[in-house]
């Protein structure tokens, strides 16, 4: 069985550029504006020893109300079918209210979840990422993406199981 990896998260935190690292195709669309990855995108990846189907997620649009509807369906169903679950944040914008109900929506599932704070590249990741605790899912994995700096780390960590 090949592990599935979702990548979870609102809007502009790095999902779709951590996706291109990881399966090394331009596949999925990277861009500045929020929302621009629809549906749901497959890439097969093969790291640090692991060979895994990562999902690409189009985000969740915090401005709605209410948990089901602020997580896009897609981003549910992505969760539903995947092994393991990379929330990602965000370390220079911050932690956000859509962080939380995301946060809120992941505890209250049975599924291996890991936080990840992307874009720490030029910050102090330490301080950056210490207001992120409060959401209760443990160790922050601090990642750059665009640089690929944490990433095999964390996929070390998160596919250890496997
Ligand atoms: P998505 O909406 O979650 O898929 O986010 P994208 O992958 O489209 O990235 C949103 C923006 O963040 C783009 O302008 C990326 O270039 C930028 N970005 C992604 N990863 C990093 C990173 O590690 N460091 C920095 N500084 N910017 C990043
Ligand atoms: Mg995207």
């Amino acid at each position: 069985m090949i592990p599935v990896v979702a990548l979870v998260g609102r809007p502009n935190v790095g999902k779709s550029t951590l996706f291109n690292r990881l399966t090394r195709t331009r596949d999925a669309l990277v861009a500045d504006f929020p929302g621009l990855t629809r549906d749901r995108k497959y890439g097969r990846a093969f790291l640090s020893g692991h060979e895994f189907i990562v999902v690409d997620t189009g985000g969740i649009d915090g401005s709605e109300e209410g948990i089901e509807t602020k997580m896009a369906e897609q981003s549910l169903a992505a969760i539903a079918e995947a092994d393991v679950v990379l929330f990602m944040t965000d370390a220079r914008a911050g932690l956000t209210a859509a962080d939380e109900a995301i946060a809120q929506y992941l505890r209250s599932r049975e599924k291996m979840t890991f936080l990840v704070a992307n874009k720490i590249d030029g910050i102090d990741g330490d301080s950056a990422v210490a207001e992120f605790w409060a959401l209760g899912l443990g160790e922050i994995h601090q990642i750059a993406a665009a640089q690929g700096r944490g990433v095999s780390s964390l996929i070390e960590n998160a596919l250890a199981p496997f």
